[in-house]
């Protein structure tokens, strides 16, 4: 594990059983794209996100219904053992809901209110002070989540007629940015002056664009010691918003900036919602900040690769890590930790296998059909014949039993 650089937020939020800010991980965040008033369907992918590895679910809380449902899907997950924090989401009318269903006030451990939707006018200070003051009777921790979507129109007017009246005017672009830092401050010192303590609560100010979040959090973080949660809205499906998202939270997680992220993918249809948490995952540990599974180490092939049959075992290798982590987490601590190789031929095969905790080299176009394994970086054995999937992956159970086995059984 590498040295994670210095956080930035003093203060620390207790979230469930959890913390951010602070010296806390960095905590993986989701949420659902469930009607939340399907309570089955709603408490079955919360499941599903927190047992691929999210610490925390939103929910939207959006209606009677779904305000209702809350409690609901709360029980259905402490029946299933799944104790993940709840937090719920709520706009335009998160004051009435709240306080019309002390349940659901109750059951989730976070609210996340967007000034920017709180209400308009006079209304707008009654209806954020409703929310504080129910966060407070429920000492439920906040977060202040500003959107550039849903920006606070009439702090934005009042901004850009200070900004008019300036000898030198800033360009509108960074007079948005200021309001979204702004938004989330004065809303922060309001609710504090309405009893909210400063440690229970989270800030984010989200934007659709790389170097416009980078330069907001590198601002808002300069500006305050509350812990800050990452992400950038409106990512995009696929590789782009995959691509969009680490480009510009691992300049700011490089910086210490961030202490929850969350990546907002637009799954395919019918895809996997998981596939975000998987990839909050991976961005925090390949940069060396957590370690959550282990990790495969695979060339990308090239003309020396003389099959599928390289990527196919790349691929399985990598599905039954993941999959034996719930089980793994338990019995073999530090296993998330482990590297495993597998390389496509002789050229970089041995070398980066060696330096695996173990690793595969299989053949390239020209060897001989043979694939030598290497176990903490010594020739172990060479597989052959047309089972080495299955032999390697046996190898690499016994590796995890004998390597960190041990371990458990002197922490048990
Ligand atoms: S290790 Fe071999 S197969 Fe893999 S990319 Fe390098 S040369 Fe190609």
């Amino acid at each position: 594990m590498k040295s994670i650089p210095v956080r930035r937020s003093s203060r620390k939020v207790a979230i469930g059983h959890g913390w951010v800010g602070g010296d806390a991980p960095v905590m993986v965040q989701s949420m659902t794209n469930t009607d939340t008033a399907d309570i089955g369907g709603t408490a079955q992918q919360v499941f599903d996100l927190a047992k691929a590895g999210s610490e925390v679910v939103r929910i939207t809380v959006n209606t009677v219904e779904a305000a209702a449902a809350v409690p609901h899907i709360r029980d259905r997950l402490d029946a299933r053992g799944c104790n993940v924090p709840l937090v719920g989401d709520f706009h335009f009318n998160g004051h009435r809901l709240l306080a019309e269903h002390p349940a659901c006030a109750e059951a989730l451990a976070k609210y996340r209110i967007n000034p920017g939707n709180v209400g308009r006018g006079a209304r707008r200070d009654e209806q954020f002070a409703t929310m504080i003051e129910t966060a407070c009777r429920y000492r439920k921790p906040v977060r202040i989540g500003v959107n550039w979507g849903s920006l606070d129109q009439e702090l934005l007017a009042r901004l850009m007629d200070d900004n008019a009246r300036l000898a030198q005017p800033l360009a509108p672009d960074a007079v948005m940015r200021e309001a979204l830092v702004v938004s989330a401050l004065e809303s922060a010192a309001k609710a504090e002056e309405l009893g909210l303590p400063g440690d229970a609560i989270v800030l984010s100010c989200k934007v659709s664009g790389v170097q416009d979040l980078i330069a907001v959090y590198r601002d808002i973080a300069r500006r305050c010691d509350y812990p800050l949660h990452l992400g950038l809205t409106e990512a995009g499906m696929g590789s782009k918003g995959i691509v969009a998202s680490c480009a510009a939270m691992g300049v700011l997680l490089q910086e210490g900036i961030g202490d929850t992220i969350r990546i907002s993918l637009t799954p395919e249809p019918n895809g996997d919602r998981t596939r975000e948490v998987i990839v909050a995952q991976e961005l925090l540990q390949t940069m060396g900040l957590r370690s959550f599974a282990p990790l495969v180490i695979s060339c990308p092939g090239c003309g020396r690769t003389t099959s599928t049959y390289f990527q196919e075992l790349a691929a399985s290798i990598q599905s039954f890590l993941r999959e034996q982590m719930p089980r793994w987490r338990g019995h073999y601590p530090g296993v998330e930790d482990m590297h495993v190789a597998v390389m496509g031929c002789v050229v970089n095969g041995p070398g980066e296998s060696r330096q695996a905790n173990i690793g595969i080299s299989l053949p390239g176009s020209g060897e001989r059909p043979v694939a030598p394994v290497y176990i903490n970086g010594t020739h172990a054995v060479t597989l052959k014949g047309d089972r080495i999937a299955e032999e390697f992956q046996a190898i690499v159970e016994r590796y995890v039993e004998d390597n960190f086995g041990r371990q458990a059984a002197v922490v048990e």
